[in-house]
């Protein structure tokens, strides 16, 4: 599911750096994840004192990123001595005794690969550095652990995988989803590293189809590898190492995002899953009555804007993309009927003239639970988050809506639609960790484990392994 929107989502569109790029991941192994010898410890996040950190006495986790798919061509290379490998076997097939590069290009089922004056054909190579304290670069880009190449499953082209430990991934996560920061937040990115890395741990394995364990954008988390690590960020990630939140044993879907604007979110209103009891609606808020921790967030309050005309080009889109999303397995029983035809001749391809918009459902936080749009063809009734991608804003800037909570403004001309313009608070879908609260509490001395309870009611600290 697509994790719109998270700090990250708000600097890369240039509110802050402009920060932005593709990867993906996948896992391939896990090993003490249900482990052989299970949980050491269970802590309720309210009630019981932060566990010491444990740095991981066993193997550690692994993790398959993927960094990208359908490449025509790969040029990789490592900044020390390293070995070029046949991916099933662990077969030497070439070695780089310097810093040296491997050339990887499709070849039937197969990657063709050129290292150090050799070539041959493999079903997946690996680029490993002999000592561990080397990287391997793509482009500009450098990462830990090592590279493997395969053929993109159904498709053209090349997959670059970069496979490495769970922590030494979430160095290069932390600081792309949450940003950088002073001392005084350090307990902010300190939940942010429980939260991806939980969130990690809870999703891997959904990704296999494509041959690693999680994108590297934002469809999972953004990661970057080792070329922009944060001192404190990566301090934040060791406070915490091993640590994880779970409920009833298992890791908790720890979704966070940029604002959720004064209310987080049920998950089951917004999207067609859970209901979760740690992902509720609640105030963000240290109390009745207190501003909410991240009202003073630039994009707390926003109004977007579009004239009907450009709103109507934009639906002629979004609309029937919408009844096509809504279609899918999963998620018609809990949207209900999409659209509602004038008559028999209308199409809900084929939306027309903008009519009117109305909000007819609300959620428990106050987001749109129901919006109806009113077009030449009939009445599509959009629901939960999914509003957000059919009022896409008029220079796709941001991509889509900040947030399903708002309000709607109309201006007509007599009978004619004029003007179309949402009012509203937040940014992103609201559920889980809102980072911009986080930030706040930390400055305002709550520490990890009260951001955690916080947001994550109900969940428990516990140890990923050994
Ligand atoms: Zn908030």
């Amino acid at each position: 599911m697509r994790r719109i929107s998270t700090l990250h989502d708000v600097f890369a569109r240039g509110d802050i750096v402009p920060w932005r790029v593709v990867l993906m991941t996948f896992v391939l192994i896990s090993f003490g994840l249900g482990g052989c010898s299970g949980p050491k410890r269970t802590q309720p996040v309210e009630t019981e004192p932060w566990p010491d950190p444990e740095p991981a006495a066993g193997t550690p986790t692994l993790l398959a990123v993927g960094l990208l798919e359908k490449a025509k061509s790969l040029e990789l290379s490592a900044d020390g001595p390293a070995l070029v490998m046949d991916g099933a076997s662990g077969r030497r097939l070439a070695r780089l005794d310097g810093p040296g590069k491997v050339v990887c290009k499709r070849d039937g089922r197969k990657v063709a690969w050129q290292a150090g004056g050799l070539r041959g054909t493999s079903e997946t190579v690996i680029l490993q550095p002999l000592d561990p304290g080397h990287r391997v670069n793509h482009g500009e880009f450098e990462y830990r652990g090592e590279f493997l190449v395969r053929p993109t499953p159904g498709g053209e082209g090349l997959t670059l995988v970069n496979n490495l430990d769970l922590e030494s991934y979430l160095r290069g996560v932390v600081p792309w989803e949450i940003g950088r920061h002073e001392r005084n937040r350090m307990a902010a990115l300190e939940a942010q590293a429980v939260a991806a890395r939980t969130y990690t741990l809870s999703h891997l394995g959904t990704r296999k189809s494509r041959g690693f364990d999680l994108y590297a954008s934002v469809k999972d988390q953004v990661y970057k590898g080792s070329a922009d690590e944060d001192p404190l960020c990566n301090l934040a990630v060791d406070n915490t190492a091993g640590l994880v939140l779970r409920f009833e044993g298992r890791e908790i879907e720890a979704y966070y995002s940029a604002c959720c604007g004064g209310v987080s979110s049920n998950i089951e209103e917004v999207w067609a899953r859970g209901p979760k009891p740690y992902l509720i609606s609640k105030p963000d808020s240290p109390g009745a009555d207190e501003d909410a921790y991240c009202s003073t967030f630039r994009h707390f309050h926003w109004r977007e804007v579009w004239t009907a005309k450009r709103l109507e080009e934009i639906m002629r889109k979004s609309l029937p993309e919408y009844v096509k999303y809504m279609t899918q397995p999963g998620r018609t029983d809990w949207a209900g009927p999409v659209f509602s035809p004038r008559d028999g001749s209308a199409s809900a391809d084929r939306p027309g003239g903008l009519r009117n918009l109305e909000i007819l459902a609300r959620t428990t936080s106050g987001r749109v639970a129901q919006l109806a749009v009113t077009t030449d063809a009939g009445v599509y009734h959009v629901r939960g988050d999914r509003v957000r991608w059919v009022l896409k804003p008029s220079d796709g800037n941001p991509f889509i809506l900040r947030s399903a909570m708002f309000e709607v403004e109309l201006v007509r001309d007599g009978d004619h639609l004029v003007e179309v313009a949402t009012r509203g608070r937040g940014y992103g879908h609201g559920i889980g960790l809102c980072q911009t609260g986080a930030l706040v509490m930390a400055e305002q001395g709550n520490n990890v484990r009260e951001i955690l309870a916080h947001y994550y009611p109900g969940a428990v600290l516990d140890e990923v392994g050994p």
